[in-house]
């Protein structure tokens, strides 16, 4: 059911205010049990005339503690307001974007991606753990060398392998020979349970896995596994572009997700978006979280309820149809750029759908590469790569410009 729908600027106002009602107010009511309150008044004035006006600068200096997880048992009463808020993100996030059901998903607004990830590989190294008595040298994790560094810190405070699965150098796919090497080698070495992270969108190229290579193989080999999609980077944008996809809840092997708000959506840094089917998380409840009201599946502890509000504003101030519209122009930016390179025949991978271009580092000198900005795949000496990532502010004219120096560089070169 789509209930994504964008709100006049009144009707956010509204919702919001009405939300922080119903939390607990600093303030004004008599609370004397926790070690919160609003944030200095002597540095951040609440009777700020601007605060009116602005329901994510009113919420910040209320400053409400979003702790726990708040799709499942009972929460901490005085900020159900922005708890609320809080639901409704992941209700758009996990129903509208990635196709879930309602009310059979669990998750929560974590610091980042690399939580969210983290968060993922912990339920489950804990699922294998609690349900199979499996030991930490039998679980491993597999994902390919371009997934994002957080699943290697993950493994190490996990302690749990990684087995980084090669892709092809031109078109960034998993080769699928290797992949089966592979997994005949660590099967036999006694891996048993595998947590297989798919990427939607890699940092560096933006490039999507293919999550059925992974779990043919392994139905193929009759393995145990849990599959997570790391979409942190391309949850924003892939799916409003691309026809269908095995990477959302209608794949029902998927069992959780992660989405970065910060990145493509714009919001505030520290809105990471984990999101898992129900039954699951339980798997990290930790019981010592005495004071804290419900369960605490999450990883970290506190968290700001203002995070929610800035994403839920975001999402409201679109629309489902106002944020397609949005991604639209970002692919459209990205054609030109590609068609442009074309021309030049410059070498670069781009994936279908997706607004990264990354070229090869032969056609970009020292000069170009820090006048424009561009991120190299490797700060050594190796470098093979530069990408460009199409976001709101770069626009046909800066791209523009990069191209006539590509064009002169070239020039000068013959
Ligand atoms: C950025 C990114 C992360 C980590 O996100 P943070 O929000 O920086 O912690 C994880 N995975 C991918 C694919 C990313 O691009």
């Amino acid at each position: 059911m789509s209930n994504w729908h964008k709100l006049t600027q009144n009707d956010k106002l509204g919702r919001i205010t009405k939300a922080l009602t119903e939390n607990v107010n600093f303030s004004k009511d008599v609370s004397l049990g926790y070690p919160a309150s609003k944030l200095d008044g002597k540095v951040f004035y609440d009777d700020a005339s601007f605060l009116k006006d602005a329901p994510v600068l009113m919420t910040y200096v209320a400053n409400p503690n979003n702790i726990g997880c708040h799709t499942i048992g009972i929460s901490e009463k005085a900020f159900k307001g922005t708890q609320e808020i809080e639901r409704e993100v992941l209700e758009i996030l996990a129903v509208d974007i990635f196709n879930a059901t309602t009310n059979e998903y669990d998750g929560y607004i974590a610091t980042g991606g690399t939580e969210a990830n983290i968060e993922a590989l912990w339920v489950y190294r804990n699922h294998f753990m609690n349900t199979y008595q499996a030991k930490l040298s039998e679980i491993c994790i597999l994902a390919s060398e371009d997934t994002h560094y957080s699943i290697a810190k993950g493994a190490n405070l996990l302690m749990i392998d990684w087995l980084r699965v090669e892709v092809h150098f031109e078109n960034r796919t998993i080769d699928e020979t290797k992949l089966e090497i592979l997994l005949q080698e660590v099967i036999s070495k006694g891996k048993k349970y595998f947590i297989v992270v798919a990427n939607m969108g890699t940092t560096m190229f933006g490039s999507v896995d293919n999550p059925d290579i992974y779990t043919n193989l392994l139905e193929k080999y009759d393995q145990r596994f849990k599959l997570h999609i790391d979409a942190a980077y391309g949850g924003f944008v892939y799916p409003f572009l691309t026809p269908k996809n095995h990477l959302d809840f209608t794949n029902k092997l998927v069992s959780s997700i992660t989405i970065d708000a910060h990145k493509m959506l714009q919001a505030p840094y520290g809105t990471g978006i984990f999101i898992c089917r129900k039954n699951l998380i339980e798997n990290v409840l930790t019981r010592e979280a005495g004071y804290v009201a419900g369960m605490d599946v999450t990883l970290c502890g506190s968290r700001s309820g203002a995070n929610a509000v800035a994403i839920w504003m975001i999402l409201k101030t679109y629309g489902k149809n106002g944020w397609y519209e949005k991604v639209k122009t970002l692919e459209m930016r990205t054609n030109w750029l590609c068609t442009r390179l074309d021309e030049l025949n410059i070498s670069y991978f781009r994936e279908p759908f997706m607004n990264i271009v990354t070229i090869k580092s032969a056609f970009i000198s020292k000069d170009i590469a820090s006048k424009f900005d561009l991120v190299p795949q490797s700060h050594n000496s190796d470098n093979k790569w530069y990408k460009v990532v199409l976001m709101e502010h770069v626009e046909i004219d800066s791209l523009n410009e990069l191209i006539t120096s590509l064009e002169i560089r070239q020039t000068n070169f013959i």
